[in-house]
């Protein structure tokens, strides 16, 4: 469809009654434009972490099917509640369950993936002149029920949506301005990008600048959705995520992330057979754990040691996999270190840069920060330190690279 945009709008961004009539009144004053809105809404606040801590009060191990029909009823509040406020502007609205709006799924619960969009009821209120309202990070499976995305799985939703109804840009509203060179928080003269690829965003996503679900650039990516982030507390453009030339891409390292969310899983005493490393990540994947970055150590009596890194929070899923594979593999103990933390550069000209590699490791090494595990991909360095020493190494990395705004331009501002 011509003329129409999706908008989505974190949790933040609805949290109180107040912020809620600010969104309402974006939507509204989008909407006497001309233009359809189709928007895609969070749980409020810090509502799906509430419910999440309300499951393991009563189980520390609640179904995943469960576990998706409860976190669902937080978007439900959201989207209900949009709609009344856009209804009390007289603008006409819907609000619809991501089921409702046409969100299939794989049957993965808890982090299940988009298979497809059926937008025909989307079009249909849209057509009928009416703001759609979509529960994000929701979908239906083949068998008709609820299952959920993964965290932030809203801005998948909205870049689906826009993919699905051919909308002219995917707004993600946000509590932040866009996406920056690093955390503003740990860096205070972190810079606010104005573009980057969708390369790059995959990476910086990935790696812990939580402004956008990796998942969310993927799909916009694949389907060259424009996708904008910006702020819903003010009107500033924000940063436009898009296919970028290979000729505009000649700064080479775009900004430093870090991740905390991570821990460190070492397998001792494995065999050095073939076929060993597909029975451990097979098993992992089977069980729906990301790993990230793998090191395998060197050969010594015919047994190595696999470390591999994983999210935090699937730390006990992903122990019990373990254990059950050491016991086949004949391996030694499995051991975890959840007192480590990723830093990663990221940037699209880096391979074409043999020494920028170097220069984060002189860095950290300037700062005293012992490096644990290395990874490298065309457009990425990531390193593997203890947890106290991210927020050091982070500024250092970011000061390296000349990333941060320069203080005598802001004072002649
Ligand atoms: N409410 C879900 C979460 O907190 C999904 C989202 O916000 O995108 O992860
Ligand atoms: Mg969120």
């Amino acid at each position: 469809m011509s003329n129409l945009i999706v908008q989505k709008y974190g949790g933040t961004s609805v949290a109180t009654a107040e912020r809620l009539h600010a969104v309402a009144e974006r939507i509204a004053r989008k909407r006497s434009e001309g233009v359809g809105v189709a928007a895609v809404v969070s749980a409020r606040g810090d509502m799906t972490d509430e419910l999440i801590r309300q499951a393991h009060e009563i189980t520390d191990r609640p179904p995943r099917r469960e576990m998706d029909m409860l976190l669902a009823t937080g978007e439900q509040i959201s989207v209900a509640l949009l709609a009344m406020a856009l209804d009390r502007r007289g603008v006409p609205a819907i609000s619809l369950t991501g089921a409702q709006g046409g969100i299939r799924t794989d049957q993965v619960h808890t982090k299940a993936r988009i298979r497809a969009v059926e937008p025909k009821r989307l079009i249909r209120e849209l057509e009928a002149g009416k703001v759609v309202i979509v529960a994000g990070f929701q979908g239906m499976n083949e068998v008709e029920d609820i299952t959920t995305l993964g965290r932030g799985g809203s801005d998948t939703t909205a870049v689906a949506l826009a993919a699905a109804l051919g909308a002219d840009v995917c707004e993600i509203f946000t509590d932040v301005d866009g996406v920056y060179t690093a955390d503003p928080r740990v860096v205070p003269n972190a810079r606010l990008l104005p573009r980057v690829s969708y390369g790059e965003m995959l990476e910086l996503a990935s790696l812990g600048a939580a402004v956008l679900q990796p998942r969310a650039v993927e799909v916009a990516a694949q389907h060259k959705v424009r996708v904008e982030v910006r702020s819903s507390f003010n009107h500033n453009p924000g940063t436009v995520v898009e296919e970028m030339e290979p000729m505009e891409q000649d700064v080479v390292v775009v900004g430093v992330t870090h991740d905390r969310n991570v821990a460190k899983v070492t397998l001792r005493r494995v065999p050095d057979q073939p076929g060993v490393a597909h029975r451990i990540f097979s098993a992992l994947a089977e069980g729906g754990v990301n790993v990230d970055v793998i090191v395998q150590t060197t050969s010594q009596q015919e047994v190595t040691d696999m470390i591999f890194s994983i999210n935090r929070d699937d730390r006990v899923h992903a122990l019990e996999i373990m254990e059950r594979v050491r016991g086949e593999l004949d391996a030694g103990p499995v051991e975890t270190d959840e007192g480590v933390a990723k830093v990663s550069i990221v940037g699209a000209g880096m391979v074409s840069n043999p020494g920028v590699a170097a220069r984060m490791f002189g860095a950290l090494a300037r700062e005293g920060v012992n490096i644990q595990v290395i990874s490298t991909s065309e457009i990425k360095v990531s390193c593997l330190i203890a947890e106290e020493e991210v927020e050091r190494a982070v500024r250092a990395v970011h000061d390296e690279f000349e990333l941060g705004e320069d203080p005598e331009m802001e004072r002649r501002e």
